[in-house]
């Protein structure tokens, strides 16, 4: 039996971090054996909250980012696909007909868009961000998915896609899986101690960073505020520090010594972001190495991006007739242009006077 299909991806904003690792990759770097992977740098999603110029111009180098991280981390491109959202125009078309499957209502009691446009400064909600999670239908339902991972803030999205399949399954015919969704990995905390590693709040470990970067970034990271000397105890939980060890540190049992040496007060933060700096580094190295490998092979992340764009972009068409087929909106077209067609030529091949 064929694979069952999987969607996901990230827009290109900028360079990928542990956090997006954490989050999302590392996970898809496991599904690509069980799934047929679909993953979309998602350009035009970008649009809905940065669309000058200057951002659009910018997703030349981010979305070879993007994909550069993914391939660096393990994804396969001989089991994945990686391709361009803005390149597939049946997205553009299925986003409208998809438009009139879902009430404004319903859209405006998804949770995430309202933080969406605050965090961007926009006062008034545009009309495209509104439509972000119809948009995400059109993505989701184009290769006709099964199965979508997504972060916590994006289930609601899902859910209404979710529901725009079931209403264009109802009203027009079964074309669509309605996709199940997969909740990601837990949220990396940033350096600064905040609830979430992003790249604009600046509290960042980039996969790219290099050793010394990572060495400085360690050193300033936020610990317990309270422990203002080394033999004070100190507090673990929620303390950045030790979540990366959790994370980032294949070797348990100094994990759990540094971590009894914080409680009681017998260990320097200087000696646990030290080990912290050697895990991290071990962590990055081969993600380096890969990434070297691959920009030494001029033009090699452009070919995945455009093999996958192009195969992609077959299957879009392919689903997108389907749907116009079951509405019978190919109908329309087809029944003027054969009778125009056929008149124009009759008078063509009249003789002139
Ligand atoms: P940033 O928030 O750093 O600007 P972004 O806006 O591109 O990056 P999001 O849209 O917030 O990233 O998330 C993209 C994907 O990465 C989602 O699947 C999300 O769950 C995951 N992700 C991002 N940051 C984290 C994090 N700190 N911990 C876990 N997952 C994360
Ligand atoms: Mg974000």
């Amino acid at each position: 039996m064929d694979k069952k299909r999987l969607l996901t991806g990230d827009r290109p904003t900028g360079k990928m971090h542990l956090g997006h690792y954490v989050g999302s990759i590392q996970n898809r770097v496991k599904l690509q054996d069980e799934y047929d992977c679909y993953f979309i740098i998602a350009d035009l999603h970008m649009l809905t909250t940065k669309n000058s110029t200057e951002d659009i111009f910018n997703v030349r180098d981010n979305a070879i980012e993007v994909a550069l991280a993914n391939l660096a981390c393990g994804i396969d491109p001989q089991k994945s696909t990686i391709y361009l959202q803005s390149a597939i125009h049946a997205v553009y078309e299925m986003n409208l007909i998809f438009e009139m499957l879902v009430s404004v209502p319903r859209l405006k009691r998804v949770p995430s868009l309202k933080d969406m446009a605050r965090d961007a400064n926009i006062n008034e909600m545009p009309f495209g961000l509104l439509g972000y999670p119809v948009l995400q239908a059109a993505d989701i339902l184009m290769p006709r998915a099964h199965i979508v991972p997504v972060g916590k803030d994006n289930q609601s999205h899902v859910e209404v896609t979710r529901e725009i399949a079931r209403r264009f399954n109802f009203q027009y015919g079964e074309i669509f899986p309605v996709p199940d969704y997969l909740v990601e990995g837990d949220t990396l905390i940033g350096t600064d101690g905040n609830a979430k590693m992003s790249k604009s709040i600046g509290n960042t470990i980039y996969l790219f960073d290099d050793a010394k970067t990572v060495a400085k970034k360690v050193h300033g990271m936020y610990t317990d505020p309270n422990r203002i000397r080394a033999d004070i105890p100190g507090t673990v939980e929620g303390n950045p520090v030790f979540a990366y060890h959790d994370e980032f540190n294949p070797n348990k049992a100094e994990v759990e010594d540094l971590k009894a040496r914080y409680r009681t007060g017998t260990v320097g933060d200087v000696e646990v972001k030290e080990k912290l700096t050697i895990a991290l580094n071990n962590f990055l190295d081969p993600i380096r190495e890969r990434r070297a490998q691959i920009e030494a092979d001029s033009g090699y992340v452009e070919q995945v991006i455009y093999e996958g764009t192009v195969k992609t972009s077959k299957l879009a068409d392919e689903t997108l007739m389907m749907m116009k087929k079951a509405m019978g909106l190919t109908g329309v077209w087809n029944k003027i242009s054969r009778k125009g067609r056929k008149r124009m030529e009759k008078l063509q091949k009249q003789p002139q006077s």
